[in-house]
């Protein structure tokens, strides 16, 4: 490794190891480098890459990060660092020790959609109105309650909560936590907050096991410390407290997720907390006496010219609470920010991909050169429409994602019911799909009966009759059928393979025979996803038993991996238009939230426009401002040449033509590097005529097969030879698994 790749000041924290450090830095200054170079220094320099934790944001920028480290240090020695994200890494080792807290290992891990189903659920139980006691925000005051530790009991003891709860209408929310916990227990399931929670809690209850994970990782690393939440920073505390070896880099100006608990303060805060040593005696290499932190700052920014980084500088003045830094470039000055007044988000699309055309004849820019930046989901559509109908390759990142379509869910559900049959949600939602005759007041007698006896919804469903479950003959006997269905996956599970026992479960659950009954677009759009998943496992277990030479990839293991992917890396695999050579050459479309720590040649911005950035809901408050502000801030610096705004003056939402004032923002930039494009009156401007090709406008497959092979055998693995060499056959790269063949996923020491 080289050093010299590095500046003076970035050097100094990549060899600064006699105790706990912080990077505060400017965007682009290189806080993410100097994380990469100093895992390598640390390999080099004593530490085998086992006994080093880093947490990221994502888990691809985890993965890649390894990449790089790779090639720093050569060998497969990063193979065996433990990386990824505080939800992965957790997850795992509280799968280790599930044990100690009451849970089984193959506890589920319930996406948001599960948690919202499974509030609703318990608010109709309790008589409440549903309108009022909203899934969405009952969730989100549980979920802010467990990011700052508190249990159903503490909840229910704070008076602040009492009183907001009271205000909004909502004062049994106590009660509901409290059932809602009770319930993941019950069902052996876990929500995300749930995973950080818990394992703080293992960590605290459990001095022993404390003190094993404590010892293991020897060196902590956090990048985007700005982000992470309460819970979070406490189980950091809790690893590092006693050897204090950590590095966490971090900017204030771009923390973005105050609205899920995360705490500028938290940045600020870290010398005091991190920085006393547990014996009282001074740091030698401490730059002060009550704190043995330190501090190190970074100002030159390497990624962007020196226009964009003046630009975000100027915007990011209007902000208050702030660490005022002196960040600039030496790169070229560069041309200024474009704005451009748009006549309508149509023609806001069309400008973009005029845009794109433009500088890839101009300077040669290839395709993954743009990304378009939106602040929500809702707006890509205009831009999908437009890629489609010119031809620009283009990947969506969040929205609908994969493994949130519905067919995709069923297959899931039945998955996840067969590793752990107290998934309550599950059994919920494929209890009568494919249909078979058991009823919603069947499902309700069952749960009702479950909370009166406390006795788990699965042991009333496979013996309905010794529960004297109020239904006929004929249903308990369906409700047996199906218990019987589930047990006979779940005595395989041990055994096959998640690809085989995968086929298997949609095929004899009758989903299959239900989604390839219809030949509908949609019906046929369901048919790829379908076979995309099948397809998905059959990679998973031939790209694991590569990396790691385990003989039985489950699906167990399948779950695990499929549960924690969050927005950014599950993009929709949809490779819409163009039939480009490169595969990857592909535009950008992604919110800003999850383009945080990426860079781009060429970056627009696109809706800036009030009520859509500034969000309308972040109008009110100082605070509020303040974060859309430093999102603007994240947005601005991702560019490294370009950078281009958008603001449309009509614009479609929900369904109608609305009429939009130019963001506040855009006033807030100085003059001097912004440059005014008006296209409000451009006669000229595309008429919106023709409909953009959808997915689904996609031919029919040309070999007039309408069912795969593994759907005719009457157990599809008794003809596995063919089945498997059709699969091989027609692979393409795949977005749901393809990225884990670049990178392994997490390894872990054999103790895991
Ligand atoms: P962000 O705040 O957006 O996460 P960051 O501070 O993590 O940014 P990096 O992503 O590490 O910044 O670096 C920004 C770009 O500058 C990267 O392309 C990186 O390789 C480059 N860079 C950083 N430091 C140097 C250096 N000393 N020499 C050359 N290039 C550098
Ligand atoms: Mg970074």
């Amino acid at each position: 490794m080289n050093l010299e790749e590095l500046n003076a000041s970035q050097r100094e924290a990549v060899e600064y190891c006699a105790g706990p450090s912080l990077v505060i830095a400017g965007a682009g200054s290189g806080k993410t480098r100097v994380l990469t170079y100093k895992i390598a220094y640390l390999i080099e320099n004593g530490y085998m890459p086992w006994e080093i934790l880093a947490l990221t944001f994502t888990n691809k920028a985890a993965n890649e990060m390894k990449q790089r480290i790779g090639q720093l240090v050569g060998g497969d020695a990063a193979r065996y660092l433990h990386m990824g994200t505080f939800h992965s890494v957790f997850s795992r080792i509280l799968r280790a020790e599930a044990g100690s807290i009451g849970y089984t290992s193959s506890f589920t891990i319930y996406d948001e959609g599960d948690s919202r189903s499974l509030l609703n659920a318990i608010v109709k139980e309790l008589g409440l109105d549903e309108k009022i006691y909203k899934p969405a925000t009952v969730h989100s005051r549980i979920s802010m309650a467990k990011n700052n530790i508190e249990l159903p009991v503490d909840y229910a003891s704070n008076s602040s909560h009492a009183v907001r709860d009271k205000e909004s209408g909502m004062p049994r929310m106590p009660r509901i936590y409290e059932e809602y916990q009770n319930r993941l227990r019950q069902a052996n399931a876990m929500d995300f907050d749930d995973l950080l929670l818990y394992t703080y809690l293992l960590f605290e209850k459990n001095e022993a096991v404390r003190a094993k994970y404590a010892d293991r990782f020897r060196y902590v690393l956090v990048d985007e410390y700005q982000d992470t939440n309460a819970v979070q920073q406490k189980i950091v505390l809790q690893i590092v407290r006693d050897h204090r070896q950590i590095c966490v880099v971090g900017d204030d100006a771009q923390s973005i997720y105050g609205f899920r608990g995360a705490d500028i303060d938290n940045i600020l805060d870290f010398r005091q907390k991190f920085g006393e040593r547990q014996d009282g005696v001074a740091d030698a290499a401490g730059s002060s006496s009550e704190s043995g932190a330190r501090l190190f700052k970074l100002e030159q920014n390497y990624r962007s010219t020196q226009r964009i980084v003046q630009a975000a500088n100027s915007l990011i003045e209007h902000n208050r609470r702030q660490i005022r830094k002196n960040v600039y470039s030496n790169n070229d000055k560069g041309e200024s920010l474009q704005l451009k007044y748009c006549y309508s988000d149509r023609e806001e699309a069309v400008i973009v991909a005029k845009d794109i055309r433009r500088l890839m004849r101009g300077e040669g820019a290839h395709y993954a050169d743009f990304a378009i930046l939106y602040r929500t989901n809702a707006q890509s559509r205009t831009f999908e429409e437009q890629f489609r109908k010119d031809n620009i390759p283009y990947r969506i990142y969040g929205g609908l994602s994969f493994y949130q379509r519905k067919e995709i869910k069923d297959v899931v559900a039945y998955l996840r019911l067969t590793v752990n049959v107290h998934d309550e949600e599950a059994l919920r939602r494929v209890i009568n799909y494919p249909a078979r005759g058991i009823g919603k007041t069947t499902i309700d007698k069952v749960m009702s009966l479950s909370g009166e006896l406390r006795v788990a919804p699965w042991e009333i469903v496979k013996a309905p009759v010794m529960y004297n479950l109020d239904v006929n003959k004929g249903t308990a006997s369906k409700l047996m059928a199906f218990a019987e269905l589930i047990g006979g996956f779940a005595e395989a599970v041990a055994e096959e393979d998640a690809y085989s026992l995968g086929k298997r479960i949609v095929v004899e659950s009758g989903i299959s025979k239900d989604i390839y009954s219809g030949a509908e677009p949609d019906d046929i759009s369901r048919q790829e996803n379908l076979q995309e998943l099948i397809d998905s496992m059959r990679e998973f277990v031939d790209d694991r038993r590569e990396e790691s030479g385990e003989e039985h990839v489950g699906i167990t293991e399948f779950l695990q991996e499929i549960s924690l992917q969050s927005d950014l890396e599950s993009d929709d695999g949809e490779n819409a238009s163009g039939d480009s050579a490169m595969q990857d050459d592909k535009v950008t479309l992604m919110t800003i939230h999850s383009a945080k720590g990426l860079e781009f040649p060429t970056v627009f911005i696109v809706g800036m426009e009030e009520n859509i950035f500034p969000s309308a809901k972040c109008t009110e408050s100082q605070r509020a401002i303040e974060e859309e502000r430093r999102l603007f801030y994240v947005a601005i610096t991702r560019a490294e040449k370009h950078c281009i705004l958008t603001s449309a003056q009509n614009r479609y939402r929900y369904g109608k033509l609305e009429f939009g004032t130019p963001s506040r923002f855009l006033n807030e930039i100085d003059s001097k590097f912004v440059e005014i494009h008006n296209f409000q009156h451009d006669g000229s401007a595309t008429p919106w005529t023709s409909k953009g090709r959808m997915p689904w406008d996609r031919q029919r497959d040309a070999s007039g097969s309408d069912r795969p092979e593994w759907m005719t055998g009457r157990r599809g693995y008794q003809n596995s030879r063919p089945v498997a060499s059709q699969f091989k056959a027609d692979s393409k790269p795949k977005a749901v698994f393809g990225r884990q063949k670049e990178a392994p996923a997490e390894t872990f020491t054999p103790e895991f």
